[in-house]
């Protein structure tokens, strides 16, 4: 997704939930991820390439991160490890086809995009869950600027160019990857609820 929406979706799911300034390392850490040296040679970081698994991998690591952070005396680390954290979770639902797959199963009348389970067992766990392909040299060629839509017709159904849900510009499919990806974050949020002790809790959330 892009990063002016990776910071509102952020903020709209964890704004009441961790302090303000937890809030601001975690949006920071989360966005850093789309820098130029988080993408090139990192499909981990956003589920491109079929990296579904790296990239699930990718967030048990950080997670793992942010509990054994919490065992020394900082919490920054936590937050930072949170924030990478959250920006692969969220592009799960821009860069594959879950949220394809999950209107699927309605035949064409499905509900709102908040009603959206973003956790669907059957579809995380899918044979045909996959993600957005990035083809040399059309799919980079695809991010800039008005050449990229003229591009478009040239990509392949599964290139990134074709399949992601990054910014409005790609129709109503989008609102369904963005309230997904709002609920994500929540979940991630839940999770390290369950898996920190009280006061490991307390610490991180700083409020
Ligand atoms: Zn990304």
């Amino acid at each position: 997704m892009l990063i002016p929406i990776h910071k509102e979706m952020t903020r709209e799911a964890l704004a009441d939930k961790v302090s303000p300034r937890a809030l601001e390392v975690i949006i920071a850490a989360n966005i850093k991820q789309d820098s130029l040296r988080g993408q090139v040679g990192h499909d981990e970081f956003h589920f491109d390439n079929n990296a579904l698994d790296e990239s699930n991998q990718y967030i048990r690591e950080q997670r793992g991160f942010v509990l054994a952070s919490l065992l020394s005396p900082g919490v920054l680390s936590a937050w930072i490890a949170f924030g990478r954290l959250t920006h692969t979770a969220q592009d799960f639902y821009s860069h594959t086809n879950y949220v394809a797959l999950w209107l699927d199963q309605f035949n064409g009348a499905p509900p709102a995009p908040p009603e959206i389970d973003p956790v669907q067992k059957s579809i995380v766990e899918s044979p045909g869950l996959y993600s957005g392909k990035l083809y040399f040299p059309l799919d980079y060629l695809y991010f800039v600027p008005l050449l990229g839509k003229a591009l478009l017709p040239f990509l392949p159904t599964d290139s990134h160019g074709k399949m992601n849900l990054d910014s409005p510009k790609q129709g109503t499919m989008f609102e369904y990857a963005r309230a997904a990806a709002i609920k994500r974050t929540q979940v991630e949020f839940e999770t390290l609820e369950k898996i920190l002790t009280p006061a490991m809790f307390t610490k991180f959330v700083d409020l």
